[in-house]
């Protein structure tokens, strides 16, 4: 069906609207300004880089309703940055103005069971899992993986958080204490070769295309470092995007989606989870690509027409974590260094703090 209003194009009234404060929201934030959308943030009051580069901010809560509802009457469509949005917020919001991708999307992003149920039936393979509700469920599911496990909350894990790790030795009591004895996943530790994401977008006018792939290297959950694009069969290609379409059908999905998988070593892919937003495995694509995964974002809810966005030569994409905030003389003094500093005034163990790419050979 041809939507009349489509697509928004830049002027006084078409204000994008961009939930969440972040480093995410403010790289929303530069590409829509870029292409002359004027933006208006929400975000609950803090330290907010995004606050810093756009043209309108209401602080307020996420059960702030009143507000809420003014904001979407200021805005002709809104994004979120931030992943643990409550879905009641979205839903608010769909009521006045355009929310993409949509609060089902986040809904099923938000709870790893539904999302690992999601990807089953779009035809991925998840690692073998377990929903966990109390103490008796967690002994006998980790029992039937071996004593080799990952236990993670079902909603509000980022960066590693929410997540413990289980051998023979780990007292399961504490461990379970420690998560705040909520609803867990308990899933096989996988011994996989290596980490890979993709990145898929879809316009509101039917468009749609992908980035190329990323590698990814972690420590202690958070991601450190990306190269891209990532080097993998045609056949198995083509393969994880006819899946990620279907997926993208079953949710009805708008807007751009980065689905993380798992490489092992008999070269087999499994689906670890989704974030419908821009993913920092594809920072590289601001420096990398005609096009980043931002500027692909605005295009996709303005229902602009897309296409596949290609990269000719290798990148390397390092995120300053914490204290590296404070050494970073090494990179300053190389121009080939390209750093995007996020603005954060306070640095904490295991924040992003910025990233930088590098051209490799
Ligand atoms: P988050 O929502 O915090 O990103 P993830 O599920 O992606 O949570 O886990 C963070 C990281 O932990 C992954 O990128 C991976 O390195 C590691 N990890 C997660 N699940 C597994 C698993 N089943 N087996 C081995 N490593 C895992
Ligand atoms: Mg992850």
């Amino acid at each position: 069906m041809i939507n009349k209003n489509l697509p928004i194009l830049p002027n006084e009234k078409n204000v994008i609207g961009i939930l969440g404060g972040g480093q995410l929201g403010k790289l929303i934030a530069l590409s829509a300004s870029k292409s002359g959308y004027k933006t208006h943030l929400y975000c609950p009051r803090g330290d907010n880089p995004a606050e810093m580069v756009v043209d309108k901010v209401t602080n307020g809560e996420w059960n702030d309703f009143e507000k809420l509802v003014q904001f979407s009457e200021d805005v002709a469509c809104a994004t979120s940055e931030f992943e643990n949005i409550p879905s009641k917020t979205l839903e608010l919001l769909s009521g006045n103005t355009n929310v993409i991708p949509s609060n089902i999307v986040f809904r099923c992003a938000q709870i790893r069971s539904k999302e690992k149920e999601m990807a089953l039936k779009s035809g991925f393979n998840t690692p073998k899992w377990f929903l966990i509700k109390n103490t008796d469920d967690l002994i006998t599911a980790t029992q039937s993986l071996g004593n080799k496990a990952i236990l993670k909350t079902n909603s509000f894990g980022y960066d590693g958080k929410g997540q413990f790790r289980i051998n023979s030795n780990s007292n399961l009591f504490e461990i379970w204490e420690k998560l705040g004895a909520v609803e867990c996943v308990l899933e096989e530790l996988l011994d996989f070769k290596r980490e890979i994401s993709m990145m898929y977008f879809k316009s509101r006018d039917n468009t749609d295309g992908f980035f190329p792939l990323s590698e990814n290297f972690h420590e202690n959950g958070i991601l450190k470092k990306t190269i891209a694009p990532a080097i993998l069969n045609d056949a198995i290609k083509d393969e994880l995007k006819l899946k990620t379409k279907k997926l993208s059908e079953n949710l009805n999905f708008y807007g751009i989606i980065a689905i993380e998988l798992f490489e092992l070593v008999d070269g087999s892919i499994i689906f670890n989870e989704i974030a419908p937003r821009p993913h920092n495995s594809f920072h590289w694509t601001l420096d990398g690509c005609e096009n980043s995964q931002f500027d692909i974002l605005i295009r996709t809810i303005c229902g602009l027409p897309v296409k596949d966005v290609k990269c000719n030569t290798r990148w390397e994409m390092k995120n300053i974590i914490g204290d590296d905030a404070n050494n970073l003389n090494e990179i300053y003094s190389n121009q080939n260094y390209l750093l995007n500093l996020y603005g954060k005034k306070n640095i904490k163990p295991g924040r992003k703090m910025g990233h930088y790419n590098r051209q490799i050979i």
